[in-house]
């Protein structure tokens, strides 16, 4: 007796840390999909600028056309009726909706398969992808290599000052980086060493006015 519904759809989340690969593993899978003829619709946030406005890119400069969206929703009313698959990169950038309306996708039969990137600059986890990890039928953790040792980098070092969650567009400000060799606290440091000299700068000074 056959009791398996017909048309399931299901969830995919691809994670991990800058440089992982993982926009190359969507559009890997947004392909296959597309070779097989099923009716892919690709979204991104309007928040990520970098490359191209109509088009997903990983580092290795594949293309896949996209659409830049606001906010999570607006995937509800853009997805058509004979969608079969959709694809979501840089989730991170969505808020908590993004979980209900992939989870609404899925029930409807759509095979959703969403990259996005797990822990901040800090190591800390990024909403929503823990709460997607939680309700998805498939998990792919993708590691970097890390820059300084070479093992395998589960963590993205940021490089420069910025107290921001995100520096938007900026590759050079991140590195992937090793649980040994990652620093929480990296851009802290970084920001007083660079108000030292600042203020190094401005005392040495102040004895060639007085001379
Ligand atoms: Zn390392």
């Amino acid at each position: 007796m056959n009791v398996m519904k017909t048309k399931m759809g299901w969830i995919e989340v691809v994670c991990g840390s800058m440089f992982s690969g993982k926009t190359e593993e969507l559009i890997r899978r947004l392909r296959r999909a597309q070779i097989a003829k099923l009716k892919v619709q690709v979204f991104k946030p309007t928040i990520d600028s970098r490359y191209s406005a109509d088009h997903i890119a990983s580092h290795n400069s594949q293309k896949l056309l996209a659409k830049a969206i606001r906010s999570a929703q607006e995937i509800l009313n853009l997805v058509e009726k004979d969608t079969q698959v959709v694809g979501v990169d840089e989730a991170q950038f969505f808020n908590q909706d993004l979980v209900t309306v992939c989870q609404t996708l899925a029930d409807r039969g759509i095979r959703v398969i969403v990259a996005g990137l797990d822990q901040d600059y800090r190591g800390v986890p990024f909403e929503p992808i823990p709460q997607l990890l939680a309700v998805a039928e498939y998990i792919t953790k993708n590691n970097a290599i890390c820059v300084v040792c070479g093992n395998p980098a589960s963590r993205s070092q940021r490089i420069v000052a910025e107290g921001d969650r995100v520096v938007v567009g900026a590759q050079e400000a991140y590195e992937a980086r090793c649980r040994l060799c990652f620093d929480a606290k990296l851009h802290e440091k970084i920001k007083q060493k660079e108000e030292k000299h600042a203020k190094s700068k401005t005392t040495h000074r102040q004895p060639e006015v007085r001379a």
